[in-house]
């Protein structure tokens, strides 16, 4: 083999930062802070540069060291989308540690498991979740401080030993430091899984896959992100990265705006109008909880754009209503934690955009192509591939540089299905229909699935259509045993408040919109349906709840 010829640096996530200060150096990063309006009256709007962040990156890798953090330690962060969780993304990766992410929302015993089992040498933490340090730093005895992410006049009266102030760890250093050089297959970030079921498992991503990621997630298909964008990613940064969102704007250097804890319809509105933005990203909850808002008051957005929609399957209504009622294109996104996180985004071919509305309407409900890096297929039960050609479906499998080969101390052996030609393919637990444009779609979870008389019925599809009705808030659609078709389909549903639907008009509302023996069988209503940590429906719980349940005959 003849070797190129070509300079060996190595993709680090320091190159990032560096890039955008030194090109991009007066662009905005503004964030929604927790510590209240500042003495100056302005509010609680913190904004400064790529050029300060650098900086202050620079002054915390510096903290850290003289806190003795060293190459490879695991640095835990309880906090939500804000300038100095920025900072800390690429302080403590940047000096050659390990970035851990920990989702607040996971209830106390799991995040005890996971600081724990990541052995975070220090944790940085928000305001807002000064109590839950308080309960977890006698239950994380390893953890060396707890480092309260504020200056000294907002510190809490908090009572754990090493008790730390962000402002003055910063404020001690000089700035005055380069990034090492390291190869580029070195840690940078750990994110453990929801774990719906069994302890979470922790991702452990590099800095290669972490550029190379945000690489393909700026494409044009992708986040279409440049020096013009104004990104706001609702999506947390404790949440997989915040799907790459604060690696990919300063490679192109975007303006960056952080919401802070402020996720509600009116929070979100007020700072997308306020700092122009243009491209956002989160979850089907949050969306459906903006557009109400925005609704209510009449409301119109000035300069937003794009919102890219993923985490679970955005309703049919939702992508409608985005485009038809508000003008923004929503681009639904598939991903998962094992995969950095993105897989495939939805976005029209030139050949497409000459088909009919509802043509194209049907394609835009899809979970999209892949973006590049990632290959994808579905197989069968034996493993067998299957064709392309939207129908079949079955087992998704993902393989690329920036998918998982095995998770964070070897936990559950290797997950990887080796093919025929000894290729290892991460199997995702979806399962889904490719079509000959590379489209995916997800049918639904493996465990999901609703499996009659030997077909298989989507419960995502009848999930859809229930939310469809005017009259009904959320719903889930979950298997229940039947004596002669195995299992039949149940709709659980959360009604408007005040909004009234019968059994009987909800399900004669499927008729016509899905084959007939993929009609529920029943429906019951209940006052809310149970989640994940991270705003999934939980459906290992719903059915555990309903196990006794007993179809009508
Ligand atoms: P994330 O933290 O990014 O949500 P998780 O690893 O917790 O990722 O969950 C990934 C799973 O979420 C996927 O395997 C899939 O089941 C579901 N999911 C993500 N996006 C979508 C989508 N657009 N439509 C349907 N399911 C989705």
């Amino acid at each position: 083999m003849l070797r190129g010829l070509m300079m060996d640096n190595p993709l680090l996530i320091s190159s990032l930062l560096d890039h955008a200060a030194q090109n991009h150096a007066d662009t905005e990063i503004v964030s929604r802070t927790v510590e209240g309006p500042g003495k100056d009256g302005t509010g609680a709007i913190h904004r400064y540069t790529y050029a300060d962040a650098q900086k202050r990156a620079k002054q915390l890798a510096q903290a850290l060291a003289r806190l003795g953090v060293v190459a490879g330690d695991r640095v835990g962060t309880l906090a939500w989308n804000g300038y100095r969780h920025f900072e800390l993304y690429f302080g403590v990766s940047g000096m050659g540690a390990v970035v851990h992410t920990v989702n607040p929302r996971l209830f106390l015993e799991q995040l005890v498991y996971i600081v724990n089992h990541a052995e975070d040498k220090y944790v940085f933490f928000d305001l807002t979740f000064t109590q839950l340090v308080e309960k977890l730093a006698p239950l994380c005895p390893a953890v060396k401080g707890w480092v309260a992410m504020t200056d000294r006049a907002h510190m809490p009266p908090l009572k754990i030993p090493a008790l730390l102030c962000y402002e003055e760890l910063v404020g001690a250093e000089s700035g005055h430091y380069d990034w090492p050089s390291f190869d580029e297959n070195t840690a940078s970030g750990l994110c453990y899984t929801s774990g719906t079921t069994g302890n979470p498992k922790g991702v452990l991503y590099a800095h290669r896959s972490t550029i190379l990621h945000a690489y393909a997630a700026s494409l044009p298909d992708v986040f279409n992100c440049s020096a013009r964008t104004v990104i706001l990613p609702v999506v947390p940064m404790f949440h997989v990265n915040a799907w790459s969102v604060p690696y990919l704007a300063p490679l192109n250097g975007a303006k960056l705006v952080f919401p802070g804890a402020g996720m509600d319809g009116k929070s979100l509105y007020e700072l997308f109008e306020a700092e122009k933005v243009t491209t956002t990203a989160g979850v089907p909850t949050v969306w459906l909880g903006l557009l109400a808002f925005m609704k209510q008051n009449n409301f119109r957005f000035s300069t937003l754009k794009t919102a890219v929609v993923g985490g679970s399957a955005a309703p049919p209504a939702m992508i409608a209503s985005f485009r038809d009622d508000f003008g923004v294109t929503c681009q639904h996104a598939w991903g998962m934690t094992e995969m950095s996180p993105l897989g495939t985004l939805c976005t029209l071919k030139g050949t497409q955009e000459a088909l009919s509305p509802a043509k194209r309407f049907e394609i835009e409900c899809k979970q999209g192509r892949v973006i590049y890096g990632v290959k994808m297929k579905i197989v069968d039960g034996e493993g067998r591939e299957l064709p392309r050609d939207g129908k079949a479906f079955g087992d998704l499998l993902v393989r690329g540089p920036c998918v998982l080969r095995e998770y964070f101390k070897d936990e559950g052996g290797s997950p990887l299905r080796v093919d025929e030609k000894g290729n290892g393919w991460f199997p995702t637990g979806d399962v889904a229909t490719i079509d000959a444009d590379g489209f995916m779609q997800i049918t639904d979870r493996s465990k999901d699935v609703i499996k009659s008389g030997g077909e298989w019925i989507s419960s995502i599809d009848l999930e859809n259509i229930a939310v469809a009705h005017p009259a009904i808030a959320e719903a889930a659609v979950i298997g229940v045993p039947h004596p002669k078709w195995d299992e039949r389909p149940l709709v659980v549903a959360v009604k408007r408040p005040g909004a009234a639907v019968t059994r009987e008009e909800l399900l004669e509302f499927y008729e016509g919109k899905v084959a007939k023996w993929w009609i529920p069988d029943d429906v019951t209503f209940v006052e809310q349906l149970p989640h994940t940590a991270t705003g999934k429906l939980l459906k290992t719980q719903l059915r555990q709840e309903l196990k006794d349940y007993r179809l009508p005959t």
